[in-house]
């Protein structure tokens, strides 16, 4: 990876390095509740992908935590495929 050739949305600084290019993270926050961190990559093959760190606050309760991750892994599941099925849409 070329140092000088950030792409314009690279957030430069301490956030690109190790082979990659990253852009500043774009936070969307819940208070006590979740929040997603949503950020844009470039490795150092060129291809370009997005990263996202979810974290979700569980049920104290065993059952209501388990209703919640099931929930949350049928609703990624969602997202993935909408994410994927977007790239193959014509222009
Ligand atoms: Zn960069």
């Amino acid at each position: 990876m070329s140092r000088d050739r950030h792409p314009d949305w690279c957030a430069r600084g301490h956030l690109c390095g190790l082979g990659e290019h990253r852009a500043r993270p774009i936070a969307l926050e819940h208070p006590g509740l979740g929040r997603v961190v949503l950020t844009r990559i470039r490795a150092r093959d060129g291809r370009e992908h997005a990263e996202v760190r979810l974290t979700v606050a569980l049920a104290g309760t065993e059952l209501v935590a388990r209703h919640q991750l099931l929930t949350l892994t049928n609703d990624l599941d969602t997202v993935l495929t909408r994410a994927v099925y977007a790239s193959q849409r014509p222009a």
